[in-house]
């Protein structure tokens, strides 16, 4: 089951990022408070914040968008773009660093982004080949950096527990109550990438602390799917907690894994949040091998 899993993932990925055209995708931003905006286009979702001197970019989606991105920005302000923030190590949102540094930004993540950037990595049976010096974050930190937008206006840039990598970072706007959540919130089921040190109770446990800083306003930008708010993130917190809880369970009484999935701990809630390219027994699978390995 597993085997046939990972072959269909593979496969997936391979035809729609090798075989993907960009030609047609287009960016489109939605602005959330003064200065700080979200941008959709083919790939992770990016935030935009203008502070005094420079703009702030959050992840770049894919090499050939990186001139539409650019575009795209320029119609929201003519600071130039100094910092761009990586939340994790995915292509799908680190796959322009190598524009964007040539175009003068200066590229902050997680230690374990540039760790996994500049070595060969595996996934999914698919071999990621280590990304060019340019392509690598310069500043790198452990637990946390803050960048100051203006005198008023900070960005907290906070390591936060294995949970889709562990590399993953949230971005953190107090004063202007709007946060980055990456790839640890989708509008679909997570995908917990445990070849890159991704970790179930690490994701419950960046829900929790995420619910503990968001309010009724927060303004949440997800990895991928719509700007969510405080209970959207409660939502979709219970959902996974109640899953993990089930598979947790059956754990312990000795089921195996075949076991488990025939017991479809997600099923009431498949039909909403399964239809992306986690399904059901996926979630349940790495829920799985994810806390047996723990
Ligand atoms: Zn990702």
């Amino acid at each position: 089951m597993k085997y046939q899993l990972s072959v269909l993932c593979c496969l997936w990925m391979t035809l729609t990022w090798a075989q993907r055209n960009f030609d047609d995708v287009e960016i489109t931003s939605e602005q959330l408070t003064d200065n700080i905006y979200v941008l959709f286009g083919a790939g992770g979702n990016m935030g935009l914040a203008v502070g005094e001197e420079y703009a702030y970019l959050i992840d770049d989606q894919f090499a050939p968008l990186s001139e539409k991105i650019q575009s795209a920005i320029a119609q929201i302000t003519d600071k130039p773009l100094r910092f761009l923030v990586n939340t994790h190590w995915h292509g799908d949102h680190v796959g322009g660093n190598k524009n964007f540094a040539e175009a003068g930004a200066i590229i902050v993540a997680n230690e374990n982004v540039r760790k996994r950037m500049s070595t060969s990595q595996e996934r999914r049976g698919q071999m990621t080949k280590p990304s060019p010096y340019k392509a690598l974050p310069q500043i790198t930190f452990t637990d946390a950096v803050t960048l100051h937008l203006n005198k008023d206006e900070s960005m907290h840039v906070m390591h936060v527990n294995d949970a889709h990598t562990d590399g993953d970072s949230y971005i953190y706007f107090p004063e202007s109550n709007v946060i980055h959540m990456g790839d640890n919130f989708f509008s679909s089921y997570p995908y917990i990438d445990l070849e890159s040190g991704g970790n179930i109770d690490g994701l419950i446990q960046n829900f929790s602390m995420a619910l503990a800083i968001v309010d009724e306003e927060t303004k949440i930008i997800r990895g991928h799917g719509k700007v969510a708010n405080k209970q959207d993130l409660q939502e979709f917190h219970d959902i996974i907690k109640a899953i993990r809880d089930r598979v947790s369970g059956a754990l312990a009484d000795g089921k195996s894994l075949d076991e488990v999935i025939a017991m479809k701990p997600s099923e009431e809630w498949d039909a909403q949040y399964g239809q992306g390219f986690i399904n059901g027994t996926a979630l349940v699978t790495t829920i799985y091998n994810s806390l047996k390995n723990n």
